[in-house]
């Protein structure tokens, strides 16, 4: 153990690795115990599973999770989905740019658990207390924006909290590194100035968002740029595709990691070195299941803001059987955003995922963005100086590729395409009506 190690693990109660996996009939025991909890104290679930006419005994095994009706994002944001009176430690806010904001409180013992849970995550990776990690965020997320607005608001505790992870755990212990990047960053950019940052820090490990870390290497790749090296690069926030985590790899030589997680739910799932983009599910402290295509997560350790069958809002699958690696278990693909699709002549629907995968074919592009009203697709392309036979043949691969009539879809080079408001590249800018 080195002396970070020695400092940090026994006071978030970590041993270094994971533990083994729980018996089915003790996450059975979590679930049970989680659903009583949320039904005797959280006024919002206790309404919500009595007019179901549920009782607090309602589920004995995972399976009953059947019997509960699905929360939804706006319910997660009722003051009532509280079900304890103990001081919430920290908030974190989510989903304010996205319309239906929340958010997420933790008290003190979910708190460490999930640190515990990203120290497990980081250590899978390879990463050790200590060796240089180099994060990449968008600049809306910078602290300045964060302080500012929680200076504004007078929030004391949420500074203070946000200084001690940053500053304190982060760059002490973690000698984590960040740089923001400005949403431009997804348009006409050198990557250079990017790569000159990760050459001199040598991290071991990265940490990004897929989007940004892929438009970079894209970009550097049109440029004949040199890739600076990194042992690993753990890739969280957006959709990581099966070409673009091959690209990853053998651009940077670099075993990529693909991590799905959310500030409401915590670290759901993790791809191991034999699961591709799938992640195996985090099962000793998630219900994770598929309705209608969309993700349904329940968090087991959440007792103070309980999250239980909450429509993720994403598309996913999920696979079993054993993985490469040896593990028994869940496996979750996510696909994209559930509102963010396009359809082919037939409707069937397609996703960021599917856009990203097409992005990886067309070797001479950086970015792609739809738009448009279905039926009427409208394709932005960079970079921006294309000949325009060349465009003709990117529409009819298009097109051939996800069975859409050629006259359904225009396509051209603009500057720029535009991101969203947490600085997150979109591939979609589906205006739809109402
Ligand atoms: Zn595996």
């Amino acid at each position: 153990m080195n002396l970070r190690e020695r400092i940090i693990f026994p006071l978030a109660g970590f041993s270094g690795s994971p533990g083994p996996s729980l018996p089915p009939a003790e996450r059975a025991a979590r679930f049970a115990g989680l659903y009583r909890h949320a039904f005797e104290h959280s006024p919002v679930y206790r309404e919500k599973y009595s007019a179901a006419g549920l009782t607090a005994d309602s589920i004995r095994e995972l399976a009953d999770s059947e019997k509960l009706p699905f929360l939804g994002k706006e319910e997660l944001g009722l003051p009532g989905i509280k079900a304890d009176n103990k001081a919430t430690v920290v908030s974190l806010a989510s989903g304010a740019t996205s319309g239906t904001g929340v958010n997420t409180q933790l008290d003190r013992k979910y708190l460490l658990k999930r640190y515990r849970m990203l120290l497990g995550i980081l250590y899978s990776t390879g990463w050790r207390l200590g060796d240089p990690a180099f994060a990449f965020h968008p600049e809306e997320y910078g602290a300045a924006a964060l302080f500012g607005k929680a200076l504004k608001e007078g929030n004391l505790k949420k500074i203070a909290f946000d200084l001690f992870q940053e500053k304190v755990l982060y760059g002490l212990f973690h000698n984590r590194k960040n740089f923001l990047y400005p949403s431009s960053a997804f348009g006409a950019f050198s990557a250079a100035p990017y790569f000159e940052k990760l050459r001199a820090f040598a991290p071991r490990l990265i940490i990004s968002r897929p989007d940004i870390l892929c438009a970079l290497m894209r970009q550097a790749a049109i440029q004949g740029l040199e890739f600076p090296a990194a042992e690993s690069i753990l890739c969280v926030g957006n959709i990581l595709s099966a070409s673009g985590k091959a690209a990853l790899e053998s651009s940077f030589k670099a075993k990529v990691y693909n991590l799905y997680a959310s500030t409401e739910l915590g670290y759901v799932g993790l791809s191991c070195p034999h699961s591709g983009i799938w992640t195996h599910v985090d099962e000793d402290n998630y219900l994770v299941e598929i309705e209608g295509g969309e993700v349904i997560v329940t968090d087991f350790s959440n007792f103070h803001m309980p999250v239980i069958r909450y429509r993720t809002g994403d598309i996913g699958e999920l696979a079993g059987g054993r993985c490469g690696c040896g593990r028994e278990g869940l496996r979750l693909k996510i696909r994209g955003r559930k509102k963010d699709f396009f359809e082919s002549d037939a409707g069937e629907r397609y996703y960021a995922y599917d856009a990203d995968e097409f992005l990886g074919l067309e070797k001479e592009l950086y970015s792609l963005q739809i738009g448009g009203r279905q039926g009427s697709l409208r394709l932005a392309v960079r970079p921006s100086e294309l000949p325009a036979g060349r465009l003709e043949d990117i529409k009819a691969r298009f097109c051939g590729r996800f069975g859409i009539s050629m006259e359904k879809v225009a396509i051209s080079c603009e500057e720029p395409l535009s991101g969203t408001a947490s600085g997150k590249f979109a591939y979609f800018n589906l205006e739809r009506p109402a």
